[in-house]
């Protein structure tokens, strides 16, 4: 799916690490949380000390893992990377843990899946840089204690809410990504497009940029997908009318929704008259799961607007209705 932020293949994922902005100043947008780190890691480095634990929350392809690399470059340490769900057993993280060299950044994505026997070692090594392992199985089994090098963790989930209260409470700085603005997708746009030596206009970049669901790995997924259009086409030039041709033979429509989008607002619309409706219902009558829409599909479409979450379930807005060019129920139009 093109507008699936979180699928990545492996040749998308090079083309991702090339057009990864590497220094702070390179990331756009986000400017609140850029301050604030700014000055977090200025504090630390002139203390020479590890980073306060970050967790970064937001819906997927916002930019948490480009943030994290940039923060321990920034702090000139290393950076491990791990996720969640890789890491089954508690000897897993003790592996990662002990090997950091001191400062360095831990980076775990999704950690919303981290299992709780692995969470629990983790406390006391974000707390006091200490871990408990224990050594041996059966009668002969005992508890040993060792020493860690000061480190930052980094943790990134798609929602804070999944996190348990004890992990949350041990992050010093807890940032919310929030989706980007078309001014600020257009200049990812555009910087994607000078390193990737395309000749492009402002207008094209917009155009993009209104269609990529505010997020920068869209944006740079359809800008390949325009890049292949445009070299066929016009010459290699991406402008306003070249990217509404690619993007609309993609059938990604013109404020970015693409057909799971579509299919989602529709089955609300149709099936269930509009709404509520609640999240299972709805995930089986589009095929679903319910995390790729609480996740992937929703947060964009609450955010502007075309889905509105109330206590009895998800319902369809005015917009809605009129983004399909249909008549709303008098309830709405009023
Ligand atoms: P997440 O970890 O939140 O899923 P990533 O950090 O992997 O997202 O970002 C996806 C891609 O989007 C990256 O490869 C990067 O090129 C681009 N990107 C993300 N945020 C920014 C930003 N603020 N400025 C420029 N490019 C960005």
């Amino acid at each position: 799916r093109l507008i699936n932020p979180a699928k990545t293949t492996s040749t998308e994922e090079a083309f991702e690490r090339a057009l990864r902005p590497k220094h702070l100043d390179e990331y756009v947008g986000q400017q609140k949380i850029r301050d604030q780190l700014d000055i977090f890691i200025a504090a630390a480095r002139s203390r020479k000390e590890a980073l306060d634990h970050v967790l970064l929350f937001g819906p997927p392809g916002l930019g948490k893992t480009t943030l994290a690399h940039i923060l321990a470059r920034e702090m000139g340490v290393n950076l491990k990377q791990t996720s969640g769900p890789v890491l089954e057993r508690p000897g897993d993280l003790a592996a990662l843990l002990t090997n950091l060299e001191a400062n360095d950044v831990l980076f775990i994505d999704e950690i919303h899946r981290l299992s709780p026997v692995v969470e629990e070692i983790l406390y006391p090594a974000l707390e006091d840089y200490q871990i408990d392992i224990m050594i041996g199985e059966g009668p002969g089994a005992r508890s040993v204690k060792l020493d860690l090098q000061p480190f930052t963790l980094v943790g990134a989930t798609t929602r804070a809410g999944m996190l348990t209260n004890p992990l949350r409470d041990r992050f010093g700085i807890v940032s919310r990504l929030e989706f980007y603005t078309p001014d600020e997708l257009a200049r990812i746009v555009a910087r994607s497009a000078g390193l990737l030596n395309m000749p492009f206009d402002e207008a094209g970049c917009l155009e993009i940029a209104r269609r990529s669901r505010g997020t920068p790995r869209i944006a740079n997924r359809l800008l390949r997908r325009v890049r292949d259009y445009a070299q066929v086409k016009a010459q290699g030039v991406i402008t306003a009318t070249v990217a509404d041709a690619a993007l609309g033979m993609l059938d990604v429509d013109k404020i970015g929704l693409d057909p799971m989008d579509r299919r989602l607002l529709e089955a609300i619309i149709h099936r269930f008259n509009g709404g509520p409706v609640g999240l299972d219902n709805v995930a089986a009558a589009i095929g679903e799961e319910r995390d790729t829409i609480e996740d992937v599909l929703e947060p964009y479409l609450i955010q502007q607007g075309y889905i509105q979450r109330t206590p009895r379930g998800r319902i369809a807005t005015l917009n809605t209705y009129q983004h399909f060019g249909l008549v709303a129920p008098s309830h709405l139009s009023q």
